[in-house]
């Protein structure tokens, strides 16, 4: 290790280290901000990786609805803005209900929202992922769903679309392995200016998706005909409005975007 390495290496154990941490306890001590889903209450949630201030020119003025990035994150349990206000919806809305005894997939699963509806105890709950993070998380590709026409009661794919190049198969397969009657969660960011989604194939790296797409994972924009699109797919649909449920000060002490509804999808 040459000197300029000790020093680097000093510097992250005495001086970079150190301040993480009294600034997560000093951070502790704010009454703020409450978090949903466990309960503790702290001057800031811990912002997304890009937040808001970092976004390009162009997603500025999007007015995004569903990109909490700045709110993001609990210190405690780990929830995300978009798991925290599922439990909010389901809350008042009775939906925590429908698992007992129900067929669910939930892909891409958050952990906080997993252990409530096993708590339910569904009599079936399968965990899918493109990229299974653990052994408990079925490979499934939404676009080509391995199970069969009419298998769920209820499909959660929150904050998932946005990130799959063929969305509309990814909806129609969704409705296909729906049951009659059976319903779905499908939330992803959209912009409430544009009309139409915004989609390039010449948008072809991860700079130029981090600039118009927000994320490099990300492939389009969302515009308002979103709904549009899930209703081609075949779904009814019903878009429940948070302002009907909650107040614009409970969004900001729980940290969720007071602008986004519950895209509730029925077969
Ligand atoms: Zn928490």
């Amino acid at each position: 290790m040459n000197v300029e390495q000790t020093i680097e290496k000093l510097y992250v154990v005495f001086i970079r280290r150190p301040l993480t941490v009294l600034r997560i306890e000093v951070n502790k001590l704010g009454k703020k901000h409450k978090c949903y889903v466990c309960g503790q209450t702290f001057r800031a949630f811990y912002p997304y990786r890009t937040d808001s201030a970092s976004a390009s020119s162009f997603l500025k003025e999007l007015n995004m609805i569903g990109r909490g990035v700045d709110d993001f994150g609990c210190f405690y349990c780990n929830s995300s803005d978009r798991e925290r206000h599922l439990f909010m919806f389901f809350d008042k809305l009775n939906l925590w209900q429908e698992f007992t005894q129900a067929h669910v997939l939930h892909f891409a699963p958050e952990s906080n929202l997993s252990q409530s509806i096993r708590r339910m105890k569904p009599a079936q709950y399968v965990m899918g992922d493109l990229y299974p993070s653990n052994d408990e998380i079925t490979r499934i590709d939404l676009t080509d769903i391995q199970f069969p026409d009419n298998s769920f009661d209820f499909v959660i794919c929150n904050h998932v679309l946005e990130h799959v190049p063929n969305d509309r198969k990814a909806m129609r397969e969704i409705f296909r392995v729906l049951r009659e009657g059976g319903r779905g969660i499908l939330q992803t960011p959209y912009s409430s200016i544009l009309g139409k989604t915004f989609e390039d194939t010449n948008i072809n790296s991860d700079e130029m998706r981090i600039r118009f797409y927000g994320e490099a994972t990300h492939v389009r924009v969302y515009g308002c005909d979103l709904f549009e699109r899930l209703e081609e797919s075949g779904f009814r649909l019903e878009v429940v409005k948070n302002d009907e449920l909650y107040s614009r000060n409970e969004c900001s002490y729980y940290g969720v975007d007071h602008e986004e509804g519950l895209i509730l999808v029925s077969k």
